[in-house]
């Protein structure tokens, strides 16, 4: 069952909006990719931003689906021509979300979603401001997030390693999101992201059908 506002047959749904990117981060193994996976399965006006990254697929992974996967010549072409909303370098692979769905997205008053990480929400913050709501993953402990790295299995012992270190460096980064999140609970989570979003999308400012709604009323009284 989707609890979209596009999906609700009362008046309050037929007021049109403006799309709104929601933004997950947090370190990887905190459960991120899980949270996203449900909230696109539960809500059918949100839709995922396919990053594009030079970093080979993990098993499983698909062309398309998971990410654009690209040669660097590729990515720092995309880069020089402006076709990245954003871009940074991750583990020493290139990441970058790919401008035009987006902006297709937003204009089209739906919401997308972006998996990235704190330089890429930076920069987002900087060319989206109001259409940007950020919210950050923390997993319920530094053991926690060891462990579900070290389960993940799916990348190299020296690239976990990496990944544990590079942790502390992305949550250090926490305050500069709107909204945190502790993973503990996943069935909890996922409602509070549920809750974030259906908030945001009330907020005053994104209704924008709301002026011509009360003029109406006011019309009529
Ligand atoms: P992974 O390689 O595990 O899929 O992702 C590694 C990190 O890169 C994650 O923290 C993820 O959020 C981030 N990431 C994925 N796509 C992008 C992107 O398009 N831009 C930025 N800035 N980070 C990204």
């Amino acid at each position: 069952m989707s609890d979209t506002p596009h999906n609700d047959n009362n008046k309050s749904s037929e007021i049109s909006r403006r799309g709104l990117v929601l933004v997950l981060s947090s370190p990887s193994g905190a459960g991120k990719s899980t949270l996203a996976r449900h909230l696109l399965e539960t809500d059918n006006a949100i839709q995922m931003s396919v990053s594009v990254t030079t970093r080979p697929p993990r098993s499983g992974e698909v062309d398309g689906t998971d990410y654009h996967f690209i040669s660097l010549d590729k990515f720092q072409h995309m880069q020089k021509n402006d076709e990245l909303l954003e871009s940074a370098m991750v583990f020493d692979n290139g990441y970058g979300t790919p401008r035009k769905p987006v902006e297709d997205w937003l204009a089209a008053g739906r919401d997308v979603l972006f998996d990235i990480d704190w330089q890429g929400t930076q920069q987002v913050h900087e060319k989206l401001r109001d259409d940007l709501v950020r919210v950050f993953v923390l997993p319920p402990s530094a053991d926690d997030l060891h462990d579900r790295l070290i389960n993940r299995a799916q990348d190299k012992a020296s690239v976990v390693a990496k990944r544990m270190a590079q942790a502390s460096n992305e949550i250090s980064h926490w305050a500069e999101y709107d909204y945190v999140v502790i993973n503990d609970d996943l069935k909890t989570c996922q409602g509070e992201i549920a809750a974030i979003l259906k908030t945001e999308r009330l907020k005053r400012f994104r209704r924008v059908g709301l002026s011509a709604f009360v003029r109406e009323m006011l019309e009529k009284l």
